[in-house]
């Protein structure tokens, strides 16, 4: 998006928090899994930790003298940032708006109504989904739905023939000789990782040799949980060798973003089994690379995937793996969803459809 604004003429610059503390991130993890619909509350000290961190980063940038007329603020880590910097004078904007990510169809209302209050401070708010939109707190604050979209420029969807992709997977220890299905994400209880060897296991009754590949290596710095999550999937695989779990970006044969093309583009079949799913990039990376891909039938993966026309939505393992069967036993089916699948993309999520929907929502208040 940086470069296409700029490019445009739109001069443009991103900008990355970095709060130290572990806490922080433990605290905002929480925020997230909360406002997905987690159980539980935040305590007074997250809280505190939430908007003492916040507070540093808006302390910084003023120091900085960062400035721009037009602020797109993503997701909740970022919420208070918005009353903080625009209170202080530094910050002369025309416009602040707040880009959330996340899957809100059923938000903890606890969690909501703690910090949704933040939202007064922006002039605009942007969702992925109109369900997200979370009406009943919003007071008319104007809202746009604008679902995220991936750069068919970048090396991760770039085209890559099939032989090329197989090089890298086979670094990695897949079977040339046997078919490789594959979910790319990160680990994370909303991803569904258990659920997906479930599946597999279901389905290589069916394929015999099957082989199944977890791609999680870039872990998100923000994202404490994602240990845990790695050895609990571990032990559920309980030493399948044709199950591989990937975490550790070290030593790769490619970059991660060339690992990422690799697999999608070496495997029959892709999943996203995501329980909440604010948007899933990797659904539509999958996709535009024609291949057919199962995604979960949750939050943004419904508006990504036609069911049965460019993919399949599912809402259990062996859903899932009824899918597998058919899409690897009916080479004409899986050609028919790839080909749909790509051009849905090619329709609607690339990042010029993406970019013209900030601009008129930017258009609206920069006068
Ligand atoms: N990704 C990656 N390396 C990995 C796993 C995922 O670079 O090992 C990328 C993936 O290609 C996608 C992004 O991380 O672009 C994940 O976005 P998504 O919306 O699917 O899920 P999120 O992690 O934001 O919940």
């Amino acid at each position: 998006m940086v470069p296409l604004f700029n490019a445009l003429g739109i001069s443009t610059e991103r900008i990355v928090i970095n709060p130290t503390a572990p806490e922080f991130f433990q605290a905002t993890k929480k925020i997230h899994n909360l406002l997905q619909g987690a159980e539980g509350t935040l305590t007074e000290h997250e809280l505190e930790v939430y908007h003492d961190n916040i507070r540093m980063v808006a302390e910084a940038m003023s120091q900085d003298s960062v400035s721009a007329d037009i602020w797109f603020l993503h997701d909740p880590q970022l919420l208070p940032l918005a009353g903080l910097l625009r209170h202080n004078g530094s910050a002369n904007a025309k416009a602040w708006f707040w880009i959330c990510h996340i899957d809100l169809t059923h938000p903890n209302e606890n969690a909501l109504e703690s910090l949704l209050p933040l939202h007064y401070d922006y002039d605009h708010l942007i969702f992925s989904l109109e369900e997200y939109v979370p009406r009943h707190m919003l007071n008319g604050t104007p809202v746009s739905i604008a679902p995220p979209a991936i750069d068919p420029l970048t090396g991760k969807n770039q085209p890559l023939r099939e032989s090329e992709a197989w090089d890298i997977v086979s670094a990695m220890g897949i079977d040339r000789a046997r078919p490789l299905i594959t979910q790319v994400s990160r680990f994370d209880l909303w991803k569904d990782p258990w659920g997906v060897i479930d599946a597999y296991r279901m389905a290589r009754h069916s394929i015999p040799g099957l082989q199944l590949a977890l791609l999680g290596l870039s872990q998100a710095a923000d994202d404490p949980e994602a240990l845990e999550v790695v050895n609990s999937v571990a032990s559920h695989a309980a030493g399948d060798p044709d199950i591989h779990l990937y975490h550790d970006p070290s030593g790769l044969p490619a970059s991660i973003d060339g690992m990422v093309n690799a697999f999608q583009v070496a495997s029959s079949v892709l999943m996203q089994k995501s329980t909440r799913e604010g948007f899933g990039l990797t659904v539509t990376e999958g996709m535009w690379k024609g291949k057919p891909m199962i995604g979960g039938d949750a939050g943004g993966i419904r508006l990504q995937i036609e069911d049965g026309v460019s993919g399949y939505l599912v809402s259990s393992p062996k859903e899932c793996a009824d899918r597998i069967v058919s899409l690897m036993t009916d080479d004409a089916l899986a050609g028919n969803i790839g080909t749909a699948a790509h051009d849905s993309v090619m329709r609607s999520f690339l990042l010029p459809r993406l970019a013209l929907d900030y601009l008129k929502v930017a258009k609206e208040h920069a006068s």
